[in-house]
């Protein structure tokens, strides 16, 4: 279990919090607006109404005791960036902010972000592709280049063993795991037979997996 300081309880901060209470992890949060702090309260260990710019308030809060602190405040930057940077000041020992327009990152993680995200344009991209393709059900950016793709088995596919079809020789793609109707499996060989029903779990450049899949 960790603890969890949330600052901004707008939809993504809430969106976060059912998450962490889905997780059991302890979480305080905190808002500036009351009726917000009230809407969560069901879901968190226990709540606060302040102003996080205000560094009296933030240091009453002891930021340095919860393992990550996360500011889902997004389109107010200026209280982002103060409440990001007081709270590396204030030695929290994570602080991961939300940043939504591109120059914002850089700012965040001069000032004290060890971390950023970009809920809207990392949906964004995710949506794109997950919604462009018929074969693709998930996937996970590892950088620029590399993902981890969850990609239902092509039907010319079926009956055809992993070391027949050779993706790693063919396309320089890994094949992580394969996914039937129960558990991942991750004990793939070469004798591995794949079938229509099931999904795979490739990882590798976005180019390759094009070219592979026929995307
Ligand atoms: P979302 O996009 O998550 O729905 P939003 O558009 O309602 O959020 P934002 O400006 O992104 O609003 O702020 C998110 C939350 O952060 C709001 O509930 C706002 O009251 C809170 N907030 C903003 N600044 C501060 C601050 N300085 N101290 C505490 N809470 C703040």
């Amino acid at each position: 279990m960790k603890s969890v300081l949330l600052i901004g309880l707008g939809r993504f901060g809430r969106s976060i919090a059912e998450k962490l209470n889905e997780m059991h992890h302890q979480v305080m949060a905190v808002d500036r607006d009351e009726a917000r702090v009230n809407d969560v309260l069901p879901l968190v260990t226990d709540a606060q109404i302040g102003d996080s710019t205000n560094e009296t308030f933030l240091r009453s809060l002891g930021v340095d005791n919860y393992d990550v602190c996360f500011v889902a405040i997004g389109e107010d930057f200026q209280s982002s960036l103060e409440t990001t940077s007081l709270l590396k000041e204030l030695g929290a020992k994570k602080v991961v902010s939300r940043a939504s327009r591109e120059v914002h990152r850089k700012f965040l993680l001069r000032n004290g972000a060890d971390d950023v995200v970009y809920p809207e344009k990392q949906l964004a991209a995710w949506t794109a592709v997950r919604h462009t393709t018929a074969l693709v059900q998930d996937y996970i950016a590892l950088d620029q280049e590399y993902a981890i793709y969850d990609l239902f088995v092509p039907a010319e596919w079926n009956g055809k063993t992993v070391g027949a079809l050779d993706i790693r020789k063919k396309y320089s793609l890994n094949l992580l795991a394969i996914r039937g109707s129960g558990q991942p499996s991750i004990a793939v060989t070469s004798d591995t037979v794949l079938r229509e029903n099931q999904t795979i779990l490739v990882l590798g450049k976005w180019k390759d997996v094009q070219r592979c899949f026929r995307l």
